[in-house]
């Protein structure tokens, strides 16, 4: 019986999908939770009481506003999206990378990106039915190889490229001109994926509109909101409408559209989280550089990138857990990334315990 089951399924499951790993979630259950680059914290109270007010007198017997048109509005002129451009949103902006996939989707067509970067990229490639064409960055210091994508543009003839800004999971920003050098010579779309724009001051947005290939994408995730599960896409019309043709009816869902339009009412509260985290990040960012045989990377996101001695991420990531504290261990990820450990930037406690576990298994 198991045996035909699993015949009839290896014979309608797609070859490419059956060779994938689902993205795999670690269980945080008792451990400081650092693995997620989440904002650690929460909402004051007097916010709690105003939000489950709101919640009492909100209703979910009906479908929500298709166009989350209170909410659009709200994070437009939150996010500062220039006048005249066009919002969708998505359930995560991991949805809206496949809206964009589906649209673009077809027979010998493909997506760019970079390696080491955002893994989701890569699956909702594949997820697609598409070729994902991943362009390694430089391993001195993970910036862009401007020639080696436009080699591979000129190649492959990317439908979209997707730029993590900064990137995920090495946390540096690429140089401005790269990025726009190849805005100008791609032949389809860039995507620039702007998730973790509450940790830098750096951006796209403001370009929008300058070149006819160029769209933002945005999360309220890291700003504090992963939860709620709230992406969005800004850019020209021409292409935003086609996306909104493949976006499931309702997927904003009423509880996410009235809870994060009011969050954004109160984006101070958010702002102030954030320029903590900021705060923390430079003074881990030394702290790290003072573990022995560590190496530190420059970060402009609410995560670290630290590459250990030799052969010892395995072990410290290890150690780490069994003090208690959950960070990523990016070893075996991508030949890039051996040794490499990526912890979140979590509240000045939970950075304590963090640093406290790391000198520890540093020995
Ligand atoms: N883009 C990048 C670069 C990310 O790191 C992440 C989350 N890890 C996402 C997009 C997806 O964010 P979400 O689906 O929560 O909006």
């Amino acid at each position: 019986m198991s045996n035909a089951l699993n015949k009839l399924v290896a014979h309608w499951v797609r070859p490419e999908i059956r060779e994938l790993s689902a993205y795999h979630v670690q269980n945080p259950a008792g451990l400081v939770k650092l693995d997620a680059m989440e904002n650690p914290y929460t909402w004051p109270d007097e916010l709690r009481d105003e939000w489950a007010q709101l919640i009492r007198g909100t209703d979910v017997n009906r479908y929500p506003d298709p166009a989350a048109s209170e909410l659009t509005a709200r994070l437009a002129e939150t996010m500062g999206v220039p006048e005249g451009m066009r919002l969708i949103l998505g359930n995560g902006s991991d949805e809206i990378i496949q809206m964009i996939a589906m649209s673009l989707s077809g027979p010998g067509r493909s997506l760019l990106s970079v390696d080491p970067g955002f893994v989701m990229y890569r699956m909702i490639t594949i997820f697609c039915g598409m070729h994902y064409v991943g362009v390694p960055l430089k391993a001195e210091d993970f910036s862009l190889d401007v020639a080696a994508i436009k080699q591979a543009m000129d190649q492959h003839q990317p439908a979209a490229v997707f730029l993590a800004y900064p990137n995920n999971p090495t946390g540096n920003l690429y140089a401005e001109q790269d990025i726009i050098e190849i805005i100008e010579a791609a032949p389809g779309l860039v995507v620039v994926d702007e998730a973790y724009a509450p940790f830098t001051d750096e951006s796209f947005m403001s370009k929008l509109g300058a070149y006819d290939n160029l769209v933002v994408m945005r999360t309220v995730s890291k700003m504090g909101l992963a939860g709620l599960r709230l992406g969005l896409l800004a850019g020209p019309a021409q292409w935003l409408d086609e996306f909104d043709k493949v976006r499931l009816p309702y997927n904003i869902n009423v509880l996410t559209q009235v809870s994060a339009e009011f969050a954004l009412r109160h984006k101070v509260v958010f702002d102030e989280q954030t320029a903590q985290i900021r705060t923390e990040r430079t003074r881990l960012l030394s702290a790290f550089s003072e573990l022995p045989g560590v190496t530190v990377f420059p970060s402009a996101a609410n995560f670290i990138l630290m590459r250990t001695p030799a052969g010892q991420a395995d072990a410290w990531f290890g150690g780490l857990k069994r003090r208690g504290v959950l960070i990523k261990n990016l070893n075996g990820a991508h030949p890039m990334l051996a040794d490499c450990l990526r912890p979140t930037v979590g509240t000045p406690e939970e950075n304590r315990r963090m640093l406290e576990a790391f000198i520890e298994v540093a020995g």
